[in-house]
């Protein structure tokens, strides 16, 4: 259901009060633009709607002629970081006399040409959330929120709905529910949403298929897996990851051993960007840390180390 806000005063009777119909084109699906479109405009007094459809996003909005000025400079200054304007069509039309604003069902309709967004990385709010112990998505590994999360990966078409994406098999919670209709919540339309009531749980599965543990004892036990030399493959958003310890030799050689990479790099993987220029020589952190909001693998040249990290891949002066 569309949000509508009713507590706005009613339109006034000012001549100069008209609407204006945009069309933005861009990456402006899946990084929270309808909800930030909504506050701003409920913010400024101004009725209207806002909407997806296969080519963007599309606006009306009315109201004052000034106040649909201060709209149009604060949408490009304020507009969510992940997002990228490409286009923005602007048409001055009558008005028509809107009670409120609302968030219309998009428009699926004609050719698309929206820009998909890539996955983003947790964010700092979510992580803050996952390692809280009175949270209710402490130590849920699928929080995400309309700043950050999976997007290219579980979008199956556009526009940008949770029915056209891969959660669309979990119903929200009551909870969640509530988050995603209230425009003060950052997962104020957050497609994604999800909690450990209502949205995907961890599982973990032996060789044969049987699973084994499920929840956070999985995570527990996966973690135990590793530590004990076994391969684990992590089930992403985008495919398989293959796992083993980079510090246990043989576990590596297996892994390099089944997949018939002898030679070619392995990625390494660290919680931070401290532990980062622990093991490698600092310039290219510089360039790595624009991208760390979507984890980009980067190379970096390696720092003198423990054994297993000069063994690790003879040969090989960078790290990746
Ligand atoms: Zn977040
Ligand atoms: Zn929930």
């Amino acid at each position: 259901m569309p949000w509508r806000d009713t507590g706005r005063p009613q339109r006034g009777t000012n001549r100069l009060t008209g609407r204006t119909r945009l069309f933005v084109r861009g990456a402006v699906q899946g990084v929270g633009f309808r909800p930030f479109v909504f506050r701003l405009a409920t913010e400024l007094g101004l009725a209207g709607w806002v909407n997806n459809s296969a080519q963007g996003v599309t606006i009306e909005i009315e109201g004052p002629a000034d106040r649909r000025e201060a709209f149009l400079l604060r949408l490009e200054r304020e507009r969510p970081p992940h997002s990228l304007v490409q286009s923005l069509e602007a048409v001055h039309l009558d008005g028509v006399g809107y009670a409120g604003f609302t968030i219309r069902a998009s428009d699926p309709g004609g050719e698309v040409q929206a820009l998909v967004l890539p996955d983003i990385a947790t964010c700092e709010d979510c992580r803050r959330e996952v390692l809280d112990p009175a949270n209710r998505r402490y130590r849920y590994p699928f929080t995400n929120c309309t700043a950050c999360g999976p997007r290219f990966s579980l979008i199956e078409s556009l526009p940008y709905d949770r029915a056209r994406t891969s959660m669309r098999g979990f119903r929200m919670c009551a909870a969640c529910q509530a988050e995603y209709d209230d425009p003060r919540d950052r997962r104020f339309h957050a497609q994604p949403n999800a909690c450990p009531v209502c949205g995907p749980q961890l599982a973990l599965w032996d060789s044969a298929g049987a699973v084994l543990a499920q929840g956070d004892e999985a995570l527990q036990g996966a973690v135990a897996a590793l530590r004990t030399g076994s391969i684990v493959a992590v089930k992403g958003l985008g495919g398989f990851h293959l796992l083993v310890r980079a510090a246990d030799d043989a576990a590596v050689q297996r892994l390099r051993t089944r997949k018939h990479r002898e030679e070619k790099p392995l990625a390494l993987m660290a919680p931070s960007f401290a532990a980062v220029a622990a093991w490698c020589c600092g310039c290219p952190l510089r360039a790595g840390a624009a991208g760390a909001e979507r984890q980009s693998c980067y190379c970096a040249r390696r720092a003198r180390g423990p054994t297993w990290r000069r063994r690790w891949r003879r040969g090989i002066r960078r790290w990746g």
